[in-house]
């Protein structure tokens, strides 16, 4: 249950409810990163917010890196990637050094389209693309890629249409929706049931906090992380939010430390 979520800060567990016995406080300690932890039926699902548009969601099934930019040296403290999610080719998401710094023996990709198109050598071979609209898995982890794209006409050319990607996650129970660069675009507000969201808000690349907070509205996932929301003002999306009244959480992490 999500009123069941225990916090991380600095190695310190914080938060009320750690009276489950699934989650270790051994395996939390191993990630210094502060990290949200959510139970699933498989046991804990941690989330750590890295910077930005990078995350890292530690499942129960495996460790998945999404969008990693800005170095390697800021996972040093994070498990190795199991798998690398790319939403799209913007330099914010898409870096082939950091890239290079965090793929192990194992690592997998999966990008859309046109990313993979820009791969090359060994990240090529270990790269799956799919589309708007397609689906695959990896290990128990089922992935939607949802479409990610500007609808305001002179954003238009930041993310047209069909190229990028957000993702939904089916993690032991748990849904994740990962939005990528987009506005309230019909795909996600036609989403059901998602447990946690990460959804972006920053003028001009993606959307204002009222066309956010009116979108997540709408497909009301229990948690909501801003993310990739620089120079806005996430006090004004979580208000909005509230305002709503539809039982749904913001989560206001540290993305730009
Ligand atoms: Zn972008």
């Amino acid at each position: 249950m999500l009123n069941r979520r225990t916090f991380l800060k600095n190695g310190i567990l914080t938060g009320a409810a750690f009276g489950t016995g699934i989650l270790t406080p051994k395996l939390l300690l191993a990630n210094a990163s502060p990290a949200d932890v959510y139970d699933t039926s498989a046991g804990p699902l941690s989330v750590h917010p890295v910077s930005h548009a990078s995350l890292v969601l530690n499942t129960p099934d495996s460790v998945i890196y999404i969008d990693p930019v800005g170095g390697a040296e800021k996972y040093a403290n994070l498990p190795q990637a199991d798998l690398i999610m790319i939403t799209h080719e913007h330099g914010d998401h898409l870096d082939p050094d950091t890239l290079a710094g965090l793929i192990g023996d194992e690592t997998k990709l999966i990008t859309n389209p046109a990313v993979l198109d820009k791969l090359t050598g060994e990240f090529k071979e270990r790269a799956e693309a799919i589309g708007n609209g397609d689906s695959t898995t990896f290990g128990d982890i089922s992935i939607d890629a949802i479409g990610a794209y500007n609808i305001t006409e002179d954003r238009l050319k930041y993310h047209p249409k069909g190229r990028d990607n957000g993702y939904v996650m089916g993690i032991a129970g748990k849904r994740v929706y990962v939005a990528g660069d987009t506005e309230a675009i019909p795909e996600m507000r036609a989403l059901k049931n998602i447990d946690i969201a990460f959804i972006p808000m920053n003028n001009p690349y993606t959307m204002e906090v009222g066309q956010a907070a009116d979108g997540v509205l709408e497909f009301a996932p229990k948690v909501v992380y801003p993310y990739h929301f620089k120079g806005s003002d996430i006090e004004i999306f979580e208000k909005m939010v509230a305002s709503g009244e539809k039982d749904i959480t913001v989560l206001k992490r540290s993305w730009y430390g």
